[in-house]
């Protein structure tokens, strides 16, 4: 039976690094972050909400959503924020269950979801993968990655839920804390178990 393959971890965990990889194997992963940006394109689905509920000076004079200005809106105000989870997420949902549903017809299905826990998404997968590294690890990388000072990068890591915790609600965790070769043995080992699953 075709299964439907969460794939999660923290920020900078390495779940794109995996994805990819996933994707050169030929495995279908849905990304739920571009599904995100799908819904907030220019006439995407969200667009007409996010105009009534933040007014016609949220879109640019070509119809574009201006990110910078919903991103000063929404960052202090947890209200706001909610308000625009409240309607991107749904929508985000409903395109990514309409092509999981097409495609897990084909083969197994990976959805790579950030906030799986966060948002209850766990319960629509047979299986669940976090991509987890140690904090040490995740600082390094973080930082290198976006050039943050050690206060930024740990600010950000502890804003999210602990990655710890995710592993431990998991089946199965990739350890990326060693090289990237490491990281693809483990995804191959997987890869190679879900062929007699
Ligand atoms: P985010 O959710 O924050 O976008 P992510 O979990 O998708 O992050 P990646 O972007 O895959 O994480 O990886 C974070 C950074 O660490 C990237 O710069 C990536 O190239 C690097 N990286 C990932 N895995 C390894 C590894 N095993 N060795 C060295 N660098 C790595």
């Amino acid at each position: 039976m075709n299964k439907v393959i969460g794939l999660t971890g923290g920020i900078a965990s390495g779940k794109t690094t995996v994805s990819n990889y996933l994707k050169d194997q030929g495995f279908v992963v849905l990304d739920a972050d571009e599904y995100s940006r799908k819904t907030t394109a220019k006439d995407g689905p969200a667009i007409p909400q996010i105009v009534e509920a933040f007014g016609q000076d949220i879109l640019d004079e070509d119809g574009n959503l201006n990110r910078a200005k919903l991103g000063q809106i929404i960052f202090n105000d947890k209200s706001k924020r909610q308000i625009l989870n409240e309607i991107v997420h749904p929508l985000i949902r409903q395109m990514m269950n309409a092509d999981q549903e097409k495609y897990i017809k084909e083969g197994h299905v990976f959805l790579d979801i950030p906030l799986l826990f966060e948002n209850g998404l766990d319960k629509n997968c047979d299986l669940i993968i976090t991509v987890y590294v140690d904090e040490k690890v995740q600082m390094e990388r973080l930082q290198a990655r976006n050039n943050l000072s050690s206060e930024e990068a740990k600010s950000r890591i502890d804003s999210q839920m602990s990655l710890l915790e995710k592993k431990n609600m998991s089946d199965i965790v990739f350890d990326n804390n060693g090289d990237l070769p490491s990281l693809y043995k483990q995804v191959d080992k997987f890869a190679n178990e879900l062929k007699s699953m």
